[in-house]
This record gives structure tokens, sequence and C-alpha cells, in this order.
């Protein structure tokens, strides 16, 4: 941590900075230049971090060397995290992880038709909400524990791995059974109790980015989860809100690059949400392979006009086999696979 101090600083308010440093039992080193002082803090930062140094007097500003997510930070671990998602399904390694389904879990027939051709388009992790954030309280909220059953009978018939959403810390011994990836979604990406208890748990975590959280702040709710011992953790951008209108949200396809340099953890892209409408959805997923991202979740529907949710924005089947092709050729491109 550098603290900078004021042009105009006292020697008494240098010394009182000093002190306290000294208290805190971390070393600090003066440096005065022609026009200003700064003072160096060597030692753990967490300790400092907590002390209201910027409300000293004489202090300017103080800024931070190590990263405040401290266990996810690429500084912590410099090769990239690979996991097993279950039946041999690794995410972060050379193969892009491919899920895709529909919002939400409708029927079970529905459901077991939807898991046969994302599996036979080659996808290996089966998406669909039982339980759904909706904006409205009147709107469908989903079909619940039997949503769940419904996944767990299209896993038993195609093989494919389960994700999808838990939005109450109640519900986590039903998703314990169910699901094989645990969904935390973009409203929930600050609900930290939440983050603490899927934090505890043995499965895989797939963490959306919140709408409007920057990336530092889904750094630290990633954070929350890997500190309390669970490792599997996903990192999902799927759009932020912007001044733009025309898309449902801003893909940040930067976040992409970004996230690969500060942290460790596997990146997905959510091309659906951000566009909000179907056509737009192959260039952004197509974008999302090229930028580097080890993996992607797809909404499809095979009647999207009878969808329950998110209707407008999901590909027909045979749509998304299409874009399967063009996703292989551009892993390929960059010595990926899918
Ligand atoms: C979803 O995946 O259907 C969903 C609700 O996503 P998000 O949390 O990103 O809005
Ligand atoms: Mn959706």
């Amino acid at each position: 941590m550098i603290i900078v101090l004021k042009a105009e600083v006292t020697k008494k308010q240098v010394d009182h900075v000093v002190t306290k440093i000294k208290e805190l039992k971390l070393k600090p080193v003066v440096s005065k230049g022609i026009e200003r002082t700064i003072i160096g803090v060597i030692g753990d930062e967490a300790e400092v971090r907590l002390q209201p140094l910027e409300a000293f007097p004489g202090v300017e500003k103080v800024m931070d060397i190590q990263k405040p997510y401290k266990m996810v930070s690429r500084e912590s671990r410099h090769q990239g995290s690979t996991f097993d998602l279950g039946k041999d399904v690794v995410i972060g390694g050379k193969k892009v992880v491919i899920m895709a389904g529909p919002c939400t879990v409708e029927s079970q027939e529905r459901i077991m038709k939807l898991a046969r051709l994302m599996k036979k388009s080659g996808a290996t992790v089966l998406r669909g909400g039982a339980f759904k954030p909706r904006t409205s309280p009147y709107d469908f909220q989903g079909l619940g524990e039997i949503g769940l059953k419904y996944l767990a009978a299209a896993k038993k018939a195609t093989g494919l791995l389960i994700v999808t959403e838990m939005m109450d810390v109640r519900d986590l011994p039903l998703f314990e059974r169910y699901a094989d990836i645990i969904q935390i979604g973009a409203r929930n990406m600050q609900n930290y109790n939440l983050l603490k208890e899927v934090g505890l748990s043995r499965k895989p975590i797939l963490l959306k980015r919140g709408m409007a959280n920057s990336i530092k702040e889904f750094l630290m709710a990633a954070e929350y989860i890997y500190s309390q011992g669970n490792h599997r953790v996903i990192l999902c951008e799927r759009g932020i809100r912007t001044f733009e209108t025309t898309t449902r949200f801003t893909l940040d396809i930067g976040a992409v690059p970004v996230l690969k340099s500060e942290t460790h953890l596997p990146v997905v892209i959510d091309p659906s949400h951000p566009a909000g409408k179907r056509a737009f959805v192959p260039a952004l997923a197509r974008a999302a392979v090229a930028a580097g991202a080890d993996g992607l979740i797809v909404e499809t529907h095979d009647k999207p006009e009878e969808a329950v949710c998110d209707g407008p924005q999901a590909l027909l089947p045979e749509i998304f086999d299409e874009l399967m092709k063009d996703l292989r050729n551009i892993a390929r491109a960059i010595g990926r696979d899918i």
C-alpha cells in the first residue's frame, strides 16, 4: 500500500500516520520527493485496509498494491484454474464447455426433447431454471422441485450435466441433490449470505455478473465463495446496463480478457440475455469464443412463441446446431476445441 500525502502536509501529520502504521505492526517507509511525500507500507495490506487512513489529516489518497480479491486473483495463482464439473466435463482447459437449454423448465416432455437436441448438437451441460428470479411477482416463478426432478430425468436420459439457478439458501439441500452446477443469478451476485452458503457446498458454482456491477465487485463476490473453501467457481458475464437500449444489456466482451488477466477462474459468456433478441445471439456467441471464453451458456427453445420466459432470445435448436459448427471452427482457429 502507498499513502500519498498532501503537498502541504506537516511533519506532525507525517509522524501521526507513521505511528499508526507501526501500531499495526507494519513497516512504514517514508519517501520525501521534491513536491510530495509518500509512505510505503510493507506487510499485509488487509490490516491497513480496515483503517480509515484517508481520514487522517495530511493524507491525500491511499493506493492498494495487492488485490483485495486475494484468493481468486492471478497474483495468487499464475496458472488458470481447470476443474472437473462431473462426467469428465472439464472447464478452464482446451475444450470450450457449451451449456444450453431453455430459460426455464416448462414440462418434462419439453426439457427431455430439448436435452436430446442439445446433446446431439454437442452441448455437455443442460441449462434450465426451476426457481426463476422474475422482475414481476405475478410472472411465472418456476416449477420448483418438480422442475429439478424433470432436469434430473433429462440428465439420466442424455448424460448431460445440469446447471440451474438457486435463489434461496434454504433450497441448498435440493440443489445438492439435483444440480451439477449451481447458478447464482445476476440479481443475487451481491447476496453475500447466499454466496457464503454456496461457498460451503462442494458443487461447482456458476456466478453471474450483476447487471450493474464492476469487474472488481464481481471478483469480490467470487472471493466470498472461494474463501469459504469452494474453489470450483465459474464466472459468467451476461451483459451490463449502459445507456444503450437496442440490446437488452450490453455484453461486456472486454470482460473476458480483463478477467483472464485478473483472475485464474474460468470465464463463461451468456450471449442470450444481453442480446434479448435471437437474431443477435449467434454473433455474440461467436465473439465470446473468439475472445477466449472457457464456455457459453445459451438459451434455446423448440417453440419460442410458447416459451413461458425469454422466448424472444431463445435460439431454435436447428439454429443452435448451425452455431455450434461455427463455434467449433472458431475454437480450432484459436487452438481450442469444443
Ligand atoms: C437466466 O439465466 O435465465 C437468468 C435469469 O440470468 P441472469 O441472472 O443473468 O439474468
Ligand atoms: Mn432467461
